[in-house]
Formats: structure tokens, C-alpha cells, sequence
């Protein structure tokens, strides 16, 4: 790996230098061949059994300056002033082919100077789940960190029981988190809130230099990304299950995938995480969220944005609006397409909301039910029909959107070959993933993690051989929580 480190020539108090502690049998269990390539990764004469040296933290890679970040952040809207890697440590940046710059991150890596009481391991399932998670994303063309290799390390971790522990390498624009930015801002360190925001510019937003103020200028960048962001989302019924600022990437991506899952039947208020009791982090409260976390960046941020601090505060609001603005427009912009509409008429919203409130009421599958109308367009609804309790109500529902679609003049065919391209067959359903952990977990059987991530790669197809990660769970199947295994 070609190392320039950039976070690292950052001064002192921006992160802890550490070794990752080694691990007593590293082996690994995936190592992402295609995006290793994308990173430059020279791969000649590597075999096995040193990728999984290096991917436990057993071999430290030629120019990585291993480093854990520090930060701060609200988890579940309390403020915490310093949080940091504490089971994580970066290696260092690369450049990958397209000339971006990419950290490489391992996670369950040991403890560092911020891992308070934590451990600073990760369980094997939980890793397992990231991979997973992750690498759907990227084929849903959704930003996202990466996953680059999972290893076991022969260890087992302490939870509520004792596990088998893993290292998971993940990819990331960046780790700037939120939570960063807070971390100087709860010090009153103005420098370094400086420095990093300099920092972020340059990587992520390089044009903002250009506006007549740079810093709110990024501020509406990162505004506008997570806006994008959630958005995409809730259109593939994803929860991220803890939007905690510290959990807030600034590049845009989606990044900390603990307790995270996408919703199998269909309800706006849907929370899976086992530590969300409030509904915080629900499906629909994502964009709320996201836009409350946005004003904690705000907040930070005054000191650059404007030497008035009421001229700050109205430059923020106005960012704060903006998002507030675009969020639905966005939104129903990505649920046209979904409905396989090109143009904008005006009764779509209720149109939508129709169709939303048909399918909370019968509790259908939320990915079925979209995949299943592309199909309607070509005159083949009764896949999608028979999804709904009331089918006298779907049926003049479907009357509606037809009627709608003849507008545009477009071919039955043409119409459902564009939503098939935004409404995915295959998304990690979490019955799935949790019979992928439970294989390796017990049975030390990796066969179906592989397989899974097979069936993710491309998740706008229907490929017979993987009809069953397309299917909904049976009843006794379906996951009712999910866990962040930390
Ligand atoms: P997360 O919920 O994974 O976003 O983590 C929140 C915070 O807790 C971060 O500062 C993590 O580094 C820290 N943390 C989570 N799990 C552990 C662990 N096993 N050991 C040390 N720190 C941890
Ligand atoms: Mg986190």
C-alpha cells in the first residue's frame, strides 16, 4: 500500500498514536479483491496467510502510521466531549486509481487511548454484518464506506456471552466525523477547529475554497450530501439505527454500521436497534435527524462562519433551511422514480402517500411491493395485488398510477425497465444475515457469508440462484431486533 498520511501530519491533540495489539490466530475470511485493485493495492506474492496478518493488526503494513482519531459526540442527543477510536485504528490514507483519497481503518483492533472501559475488540458477528451491509450499499449506489477484509483472530471477545472475535478493515473517504468538529468546539479551540475544517475543504470540498466563505460554503456541502444521503436511504428502506453525531461521516458516506438493518414489511415508524427504546433513530425520523445533527455542525462552526455571532447564527439558519427545503423535494423526486414516473404532475404526492399508507395498513414487504409493480407496468400486477389485504383498494390504487403513467406516453416495458434499476430485488434482509452469523458463529461456516455476498453484489437483478435472498421472512423467520454487538 502506497501510504500518505494526511490525518496523521495533523497536530498532536487531533489523535493517539497506537499500535494495534496482535491477535493470537488470525485467519482470514474475505478479502476484497475488486477494491483492493480500485486502491492500488500491489497484491504480488501476498498470500493468505499475510493478508490476514495485516488485516488483524499482526503485521503493520510498510509507511501506516497507525492512529486512533479523537472525537466527540451526542449519542441519542446527549452530548459526550470526548469519545475517539476506541477499537478502532486507522493505517493511513491511500490514493486509489481515480486519484481520491481513501482511509484504511482497522476495527476491533485493540484498545487505545479513548477505548474507556470498552475492550477495544469487535465480535465476529458484527463484522460479518458490516461486510455485508456495507458492500450492499455500494451496490445500490448508495455512499458508503467499504469493506476491504474480515478476519478471525482465535480469540474470543466477553459480551453478555462469550464469542469468537474478528478484525474488520473498512474503506472510508474519510473518518471526519460530526463528532470532530464537536471535539474542538467543546474545547474551545479555535485553532483546531480551524485546521480541521482547512482539512476537510481540502479533501472533501476542495471547491468551497472558491465561494466568498469557504467554511459556509462546506457547511452547505455536508448539508446538501447528508440531505442526498438519507434521502437515498428511505427509498431502499434502510434504518441506520444510530445516527449519533459521532456516527456522521462529513464526506456523505454512510458509515457505523452496528445495529443497522432495512425494514422487511413496511411501517414509517420502524426501529430495530435493541438500544433505541424512544424510536430516536426511526425510519422516518432520519431526515429530522440528520438535519438536528447538521445544527450541532452549525453550532461548531459559527466561530468561521462570521466574526458577528449574529451574523453566524443567520448564515447557519439559512443552511438549516435550506435542508429543511430540499429534503421533500428530494424525497419525492426518488419515490417518482421508484414509481416509474419521468415527469412531475400534481397530484403525485398523494399518489405516494396513497400507496404508502395502503402498505402500512396490509404490513407488506417495502421492497416487494415496489419490485413487484415494476412488473405491473408490463400489465403483470398480481404479484403486486396479492401483497395487499384490501385488493378492491389496491386495485383502484393501481388505477390511479396506471392512469398516471399513460401521461408520459411511455411503453409498459420502457417504464418497468427504469424501475428496475432503482428498485432493488435484493437487499441484506436480516433473517438472512442473522443465518450467516449463526453459521459461522456456531459452526465455524463461512459458506453462507460467501454466499450472501454474492447474492448483494447485484441486487437490481433477479437471478434465480439466489431467489431466496429476495424472498420476505416467514413469520417465525422475521428479526425483531438488531444489536450493536460493541
Ligand atoms: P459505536 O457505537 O460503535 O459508534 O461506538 C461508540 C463509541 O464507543 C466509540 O467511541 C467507540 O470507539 C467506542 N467503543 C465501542 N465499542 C468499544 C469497545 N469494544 N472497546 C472500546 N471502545 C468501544
Ligand atoms: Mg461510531
Amino acid at each position: 500500500m502506497q501510504f500518505d498520511n494526511s490525518y496523521a501530519r495533523l497536530p498532536e491533540r487531533f489523535s493517539a498514536a497506537v499500535l494495534p495489539t496482535p491477535v493470537k490466530a488470525p485467519r482470514l475470511i474475505a478479502f476484497n479483491r475488486a477494491l483492493a485493485d480500485e486502491l492500488g493495492i500491489d497484491l504480488d506474492g501476498v498470500d493468505d496467510e499475510r493478508l490476514a496478518a495485516i488485516f488483524s493488526g499482526n503485521a503493520v503494513p510498510q509507511g501506516a502510521e497507525p492512529l486512533a482519531m479523537a472525537y466527540a459526540g451526542h449519542q441519542f442527543g446527549n452530548f459526550v466531549p470526548q469519545l475517539g477510536d476506541g477499537r478502532a485504528v486507522l493505517l493511513g490514507e491511500v490514493l486509489d486509481r481515480k486519484g481520491g483519497r481513501r482511509d484504511i481503518q482497522l476495527k476491533g483492533s485493540g484498545p487505545t487511548r479513548f477505548s474507556r472501559r470498552g475492550d477495544g475488540r469487535a465480535a465476529l458477528g458484527p463484522v460479518l454484518r458490516e461486510y455485508i451491509v456495507s458492500e450492499a450499499m455500494f451496490a445500490l449506489g448508495i455512499p458508503a464506506t467499504r469493506a476491504l477484509a474480515a478476519v478471525t483472530t482465535g480469540e474470543r471477545v466477553q459480551r453478555e456471552i462469550g464469542l469468537p472475535g474478528g478484525v474488520f478493515t473498512r474503506v472510508a473517504a474519510s473518518h471526519v466525523r460530526v463528532g470532530t468538529f464537536q471535539f474542538f468546539a467543546a474545547r474551545e479551540d479555535g485553532e483546531g477547529l480551524k485546521t480541521l475544517a482547512d482539512h476537510v475543504i481540502d479533501r472533501h470540498y476542495p471547491e468551497a475554497r472558491q465561494a466568498g466563505r469557504p467554511y459556509l460554503a462546506m457547511l452547505q456541502a455536508i448539508a446538501e450530501r447528508q440531505c442526498d444521503l438519507v434521502c437515498r436511504w428511505l427509498m431502499v428502506g434502510f434504518i441506520h439505527g444510530v445516527m449519533n453525531t459521532d456516527n456522521m461521516a462529513v464526506s456523505g458516506e454512510t458509515i457505523d454500521f452496528g445495529p443497522c438493518a432495512f425494514m422487511d414489511e413496511y411501517h414509517p415508524n420502524k426501529v430495530f436497534s435493541s438500544i433505541d427504546a424512544q424510536g430516536r433513530y426511526a425510519y422516518n425520523n432520519q431526515p429530522g435527524i440528520a438535519q438536528w445533527n447538521i445544527a450541532r455542525l452549525a453550532e461548531c462552526l459559527l466561530p468561521l462562519l462570521d466574526e458577528d455571532q449574529d451574523k453566524a447564527v443567520d448564515l447557519a439558519n439559512s443552511v438549516l433551511a435550506d435542508f429543511a427545503k430540499a429534503f421533500p423535494k428530494r424525497w419525492l423526486a426518488g419515490i417518482r422514480a421508484k414509481l416509474g414516473l419521468a415527469s412531475e404532475a400534481e397530484g403525485d404526492e398523494q399518489l405516494v402517500q396513497d400507496l404508502l399508507a395502503l402498505m402500512q395498513r396490509s404490513e407488506v414487504d417495502y421492497t416487494l411491493t415496489f419490485r413487484s409493480l415494476c412488473s405491473a407496468a408490463q400489465g403483470k400486477a398480481e404479484a403486486f395485488r396479492g401483497m395487499f389485504i384490501d385488493i378492491a383498494a389496491a386495485d383502484e390504487w393501481l388505477k390511479r398510477w396506471q392512469a398516471r403513467s399513460a401521461q408520459e406516453g411511455r411503453s409498459g416495458d420502457e417504464q418497468a425497465k427504469a424501475m428496475r434499476a432503482v428498485n432493488p430485488a435484493v437487499i441484506p434482509r436480516n433473517h438472512r444475515i442473522e443465518e450467516v452469523i449463526a453459521a459461522a458463529v456456531e459452526d465455524d461456516d463461512f459458506e453462507p457469508f460467501h454466499e450472501m455476498v454474492k447474492a448483494i453484489a447485484r441486487p437490481f437483478e433477479e437471478r434465480p440462484d439466489y431467489a431466496v435472498y429476495m424472498q420476505a421472512p416467514m413469520n417465525h423467520e422475521r428479526v425483531f431486533r438488531t444489536f450493536c454487538g460493541t
